[in-house]
């Protein structure tokens, strides 16, 4: 899909080129100008609040938000914003350290606290829904006749993930790729009426969806597509996620898979223009 509109990093100085500009967005985004008893709110010079001209209430915008507590200044805030916003292929710790100049350890918590951060969309898919799952990380081999496959397949996560064709994703690492694990997926992320679910062959959805119409193909007789039947979207997607974590991470631990998953999907579903990138992820942080 073709990029709307680009907005670069000179973009981003000239419309937050001070901390000033930085707070006064945040404020306006959060807060009205004007306070319930009919004054109007001021910035106190050189603090991080605003004060109503009349009752001489206060306000701190940064409250709440990950900003609060941060000595980084708010235009590395948001340049680090703008950085995540733009990295589809994901940014580790170390290259937004040489992007923003700071320590790696400062690097590491705003990559953190914006992962922690994303609101990802929850409505239910529908339509021409592509689902399937995917196996991530996990050392070892199976051993002769599979006899450590048990204890290989444990080592690795299991993603489960559904995308809308032409909208948007879901996934989420799961327990288990078992049929009643797969059914609850289902039922938290796809409307079971005007929705076309399109498979691989796997027995287990025979289980769980049933309530679907659904049309699958048989990967294991090397059929990839019959006509529209197929699962490019969703494991292009697959790939595009290891290929960026194995590229950009070089590893990522089992505890903090979803929230990398959570940033993948995020960009997926935000794909179409850079600014309305940069700003959905600003006001997700200020929620
Ligand atoms: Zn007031």
């Amino acid at each position: 899909m073709a990029r709307i509109d680009k907005y670069g990093i000179h973009d981003l100085r000239k419309e937050f080129p001070t901390n000033d500009d930085c707070l006064e967005f945040i404020f306006r985004t959060t807060h009205s100008e004007r306070c319930s008893c009919g004054g109007h709110y001021k910035r106190l010079p050189e603090r991080r609040q605003y004060q109503c001209s009349r009752c001489r209430y206060q306000i701190a915008p940064t409250a709440d938000t990950i900003f609060e507590k941060s000595a980084t200044p708010l235009t590395l805030w948001f340049h680090a914003i703008f950085v995540f916003s733009s990295a589809k292929n994901g940014i580790s710790a170390k290259q937004m350290e040489r992007e923003l100049n700071v320590t790696y350890k400062t690097a590491w918590r705003i990559l953190r606290l914006i992962r922690e951060s994303l609101h990802n969309e929850k409505h239910r898919l529908l339509g021409d829904v592509e689902m399937d799952e995917t196996y991530f990380g996990g050392k070892g081999d199976a051993g002769r006749n599979n006899k450590d496959l048990g204890r290989v397949m444990d080592d690795k996560a299991v993603i489960l993930g559904a995308v809308e064709r032409d909208g948007e994703i879901r996934a989420e690492v799961v327990k288990d790729a078992k049929a009643r694990t797969i059914g609850q997926f289902l039922h938290n992320n796809v409307e079971r009426i005007k929705t076309r679910l399109l498979t691989d062959e796997s027995n287990r959805y025979d289980l769980v969806a049933r309530m679907y119409h659904r049309q699958s193909v048989n990967h294991s007789l090397h059929e990839y597509a019959r006509g529209d039947v197929h699962t490019n979207t969703i494991e292009g997607f697959w790939s595009h996620v290891k290929r960026s974590i194995s590229g950009t991470h070089k590893a990522v631990s089992k505890r903090y898979l979803q929230s990398y998953l959570d940033g993948f999907v995020w960009h997926y579903n935000n794909r179409h223009s850079d600014r309305d990138r940069f700003s959905a992820l600003l006001f997700a942080l200020l929620r």
